[in-house]
């Protein structure tokens, strides 16, 4: 796969490209502390999705994220949804 064009705006090419593939059940905040900052953030997570990419942390998406979307905004809203409910369940054990 030839490096797309927006690679060149990429905030993952001044860092360890290894925070962004750890092993798995590996930390995922660091890779998605940078990419929250990255300004081709959305860009690089549908070339993910549209190259259908298994490993690694794209557009601040992980593996799991990615998983049964083929948007984005769709990765957006479910991890979102996920948050939410997890915050409702937390809330109530409480
Ligand atoms: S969003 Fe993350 S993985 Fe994608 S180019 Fe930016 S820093 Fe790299």
């Amino acid at each position: 796969m030839s490096d797309p064009y927006w690679r060149a705006s990429a905030l993952c090419a001044q860092v360890d490209q290894g925070v962004f593939f750890p092993s798995p059940g590996g930390p995922r905040s660091a890779a998605k502390d940078i990419c929250a900052r990255c300004p081709v953030r959305d860009t690089c997570g549908q070339f993910a999705l549209d190259h259908d990419i298994r490993d690694g942390t794209w557009g601040g998406l992980s593996v799991g994220e990615r998983r049964g979307v083929s948007t984005v905004a769709e990765a957006v809203a479910a991890r979102d949804a996920r948050a939410a409910r997890a915050a409702v369940r937390k809330a109530r054990a409480a």
